[in-house]
Order: C-alpha cells, then structure tokens, then sequence
C-alpha cells in the first residue's frame, strides 16, 4: 500500500561567510555561482527545495551578519545589517568543498544586482538550511511547477529522483533562450513556458498548462512561482479534489518586493 508520508527534517544552523569561486552564466536570465572557503565545511542540505538565508553586503559594503538569539535572528546593533534574501542550495559537493547557488538575474534588489556583478573572490554570508522537507518517494507522479526561481529545485530535484520515477515538469522562463539542460534518470516530460515579454507576477502561463494537465495515478505537486500565483494554484488543486498533503505551494517572491515564503 502506497502511504505518501513526506516528512519534515531539523537542521542545526550554522551562519557562514563564504567567497566566490566561481560565476558561470548558465542563460540570459540565470547566474551560476560557486562558493566555497572554509566556513563551508559541515554543510548539509537534505531536500532539493531546501533554502539558505543568504547575506549581501550592506551599502559600506560589509558583511554584517546575525545570531539567532531568544527572538529570531538578531543583528549587531548600531550597524546597517547585511540585506537577507532566500536561495536554493542547487548542489553541495562535500569531496570538493563547493556550493552552487543559482540567481535569477530580474534586474533589481540586492541579490540579483550582487549576483550580476559578483566575481571570484567576493563574499556573501549564508545560514542555514534550517529543515527539510522530504516529500515521500512514493507517488506515481511528480508535478513540478515554477517560474524560474523554482528552475534551480527543480534542477536538482530531477538530478536526484531515481530512475522509477515519473515526473512532469512545468517550467515558465522569460525567453526561450533561458531553457536549461536538465539531467534525470527519472522518466521526465519538461514543458518550457516563455513569457516573451510578459510580467512574472501577471502571466498565467503556469496556471493555463496546470489546467490543461492530465495525470494518472497519484501525484505529489511542487509549486514555487510569485507569491499570488503559488496560492492560485494551490487553490486551484483543492478545487480539483487533490488532498493537501499531496500539494507544496510556495511563493518564492512578491511582486510588492518583500520576500517571502507562502508555505
Ligand atoms: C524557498 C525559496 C527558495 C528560493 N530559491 C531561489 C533560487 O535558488 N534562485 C533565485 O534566483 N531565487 C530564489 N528564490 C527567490 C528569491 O528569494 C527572490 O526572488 C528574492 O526576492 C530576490 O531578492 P532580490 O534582492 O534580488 O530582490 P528584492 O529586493 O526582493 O526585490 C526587488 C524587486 O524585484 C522584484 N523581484 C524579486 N524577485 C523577482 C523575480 N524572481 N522576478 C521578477 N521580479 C522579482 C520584487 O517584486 C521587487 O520589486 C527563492 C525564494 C524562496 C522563498
């Protein structure tokens, strides 16, 4: 019998001041960059959809980063603290000391504006990732539907699924030339959706082909897109009948500019 028991998973958390290796544009849109250092050491990641706080530096160009203390996180008093932003730990290689991290270039706010410009050498504080959730290996089929701020999860969630899985994926991206490789042993169908000039908050691309989409068997969703559309699409799945505990709906972003996750 098929249980679909997804789990969450408790990490320590560790704040880290890591440098810039390496910086790779992957597509027009999409900034690969390798960090690595010391701090690295001990860095664990247990699911694709894990995210890190990442810090930039403040406009004196420090890193000012925060402790977690009786009331969240607390940053040094008196000092502009380090901006805080999420990110995907994309992929984790422990033999070789890196951490890739993916960043959507959209042009604004301080980490696409850092990531843009960010050179081997540069440093960034990073906390986290403070749990897992762990979606059960279970499911017939694997929905996986995000703007390009999810393509990094997605990415890595197709590197690991083994090769008895099936999984669909929905991938909205600004143009076409932001299309990815993506690497799977899993049976994978990859729908790429371009926006071609339309707004990320106001498309309904994603909306449209999710409606359109017929699946057999039991089917576990991920959704991670701006924030109003992750919701819509969450409730769009209870309207069909899907249980929720079969749907992980997350806004990755707000088109008001407050980050902010929707879970
Ligand atoms: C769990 C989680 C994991 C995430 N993983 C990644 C990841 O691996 N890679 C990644 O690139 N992003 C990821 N994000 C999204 C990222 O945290 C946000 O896009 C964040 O707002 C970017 O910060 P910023 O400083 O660039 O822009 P902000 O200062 O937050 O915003 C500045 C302006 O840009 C707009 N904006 C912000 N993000 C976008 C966007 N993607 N497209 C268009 N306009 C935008 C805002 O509405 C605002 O007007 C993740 C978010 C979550 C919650």
């Amino acid at each position: 019998m098929s249980l679909h028991e997804s789990r969450r998973v408790q990490h320590e958390v560790r704040f880290r001041q890591l440098q810039v290796l390496r910086v790779e544009r992957l597509t027009p849109h999409m900034q690969r960059i390798v960090l690595g250092g010391p701090q690295l050491e001990g860095f664990h990641s247990g699911a694709p959809d894990d995210h890190m706080k990442l810090f930039f530096p403040n406009d004196a160009g420090e890193l000012v980063m925060p402790k977690r203390g009786p009331q969240g996180l607390e940053f040094p008093p008196g000092v502009e603290p380090s901006p805080m932003r999420d990110y995907t730990p994309r992929h984790y290689d422990a033999a070789r000391g890196e951490l890739t991290v993916d960043f959507v270039l959209h042009g604004d706010g301080p980490a696409s504006l850092w990531a843009a410009a960010a050179k081997p050498g540069d440093m960034l504080g990073a906390g986290g990732p403070r749990g897992s959730f762990v979606v059960a290996g279970d499911f017939d089929h694997y929905v996986l539907v995000a703007d390009e701020t999810g393509l990094p999860a997605i990415g890595r969630w197709l590197e690991e699924m083994p090769a008895s899985a099936r999984a669909t994926v929905l991938a909205e991206i600004p143009e076409a030339s932001d299309r990815q490789l993506l690497f799977t042993e899993a049976t994978c169908e990859v729908r790429w959706l371009e926006r071609d000039g339309q707004d990320g908050a106001a498309s309904t691309l994603l909306e449209d082909a999710l409606r359109g989409l017929a699946v057999d068997g039991d089917a576990f969703y991920w959704i991670a897109a701006e924030s109003r559309r992750a919701r819509n699409l969450r409730i769009f799945l209870a309207e069909r009948g899907v249980p929720k505990e079969w749907v992980r709906a997350t806004g990755y972003w707000k088109a008001d500019g407050t980050d902010d996750e929707d879970e």
